[in-house]
């Protein structure tokens, strides 16, 4: 071979390594693709512990036999998979004269419900619209084994969140994107990549490019030729709940929320996340500030709690109005707010991503317990 078919040779190796290899960014060593086969690889074949819920299968055997719940499907998803809410503590009757919009523009949130009048609050918790955060599904079937037995699915004893959450009224939506879990195969993403949160969380494109943040976003839904594996952040038509068409919705998900929290009227709401780094309460957006100080609030107080038990967490968020160059979105958590006036907020539990918030699946659940906990505490504190 001489000098120039050599040349021409190693050229041509290294078109071949750099298309069918270049997986890694060098920069920022992160991988830009990765297909179906290598992610089902990189799964960790060790078994989850029994306390750990990272599937909606199970959920129908589990919830058959409450005692002091009460089971109702709201709603079926595209996949055929039912949402499910489990309730404790009776509701309570009250006056409820107009929709929450009509009331504020009477000047008058009590025409849309009393809720002053009710002895106890109502507390609603939203397990995972984005299927694969499965902290919150971990943390919601716990709490019902609390409220069922007083104690979680570890055995151990949680009397005092049993004995808070019978003070309230608790609607609780284990899964709220059934259909997202169900794909969602790793079942929980301790101890892996951020490359594997971004595969199973927002998919990927028909070239094995992961879908990634913000582009994600800017095809809604999603479906068509260009997508490949359909990501955990959507139900089995490609709606991403947290972003669905809140006046016209796309998916059952969310209008099967919307319509619990507006005839039930709940004083707190929450939506859990997941996320890589430390949990967080989330400023929720196009909300009063009044409804802003209030959540900031409980972060504060949910924040002490965490730090008691030597548990991490993250910043305070900042009171402030809408606006800027690149404005948050009304989502799912505004909405909460416009349909019946709860506190509402998202909360960003850590996955235990290596390298970044390394938490152990306990820790998660103390981190989901914790949260619960001082929600429980700061809607009863304002009823004494
Ligand atoms: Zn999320």
């Amino acid at each position: 071979m001489d000098k120039q078919t050599l040349k021409i040779v190693i050229i041509l190796i290294s078109i071949v390594l750099s298309t069918g290899f270049a997986q890694t960014d060098k920069a920022t060593n992160r991988v830009d693709h990765m297909t179906y086969a290598q992610a089902k690889a990189r799964i960790p074949d060790h078994p989850l512990p029994d306390f750990w819920i990272g599937d909606v299968k199970g959920l129908a055997s589990r919830f058959e036999h409450l005692e002091q719940g009460r089971l109702t499907v709201l709603a079926t998803t595209p996949g055929g998979r039912p949402i499910y809410m489990v309730t404790y503590g009776d509701r309570e009757t009250v006056a409820h004269k107009a929709n929450f919009n009509s009331a504020i523009g009477g000047q008058d949130p009590a025409a849309y419900m009393d809720k002053a009048a009710r002895k106890k609050p109502v507390i609603l918790f939203l397990g995972p619209v984005h299927g694969h955060e499965v902290e919150g599904l971990t943390g919601l079937v716990n709490l019902v084994q609390i409220m069922e037995t007083g104690k979680d699915l570890r055995g151990k004893s949680q009397e005092k969140l049993r004995q808070l959450g019978g003070q309230c009224r608790l609607l609780i939506l284990p899964a709220g994107n059934p259909d997202g879990t169900a794909r969602f195969e790793p079942r929980s993403l301790t101890g892996m990549g951020d490359d594997d949160l971004r595969f199973w969380g927002q998919g990927t494109w028909t070239d094995d490019t992961f879908c990634d943040w913000p582009q994600c976003k800017r095809q809604h839904p999603m479906v068509g030729d260009n997508v490949r594996f359909l990501g955990c952040y959507f139900n089995d038509r490609g709606i991403n709940p947290m972003h669905d068409e809140f006046f016209a919705p796309m998916g059952p998900e969310s209008a099967a929320l919307l319509k619990v929290a507006r005839e039930e009227g709940p004083d707190l709401a929450v939506s859990l996340h997941s996320h890589e780094s430390k949990p967080a309460a989330l400023r929720p957006a196009y909300v009063t500030t009044e409804i802003q100080q209030d959540i900031r609030s409980l972060a504060k107080e949910c924040y002490a709690l965490l730090s008691e038990r030597q548990l991490p967490f993250g910043g305070l968020f900042e009171v402030r109005p809408e606006g800027g160059k690149n404005p948050d979105s009304f989502n799912l958590t505004s909405a909460l707010y416009h349909v019946c006036g709860a506190g509402s907020f998202t909360f960003e539990c850590p996955h235990g991503i290596r390298g970044n918030c390394e938490v152990t699946l306990d820790q998660i659940l103390d981190i989901q317990l914790s949260l619960y906990e001082a929600m429980l505490q700061h809607e009863i504190g304002k009823k004494h």
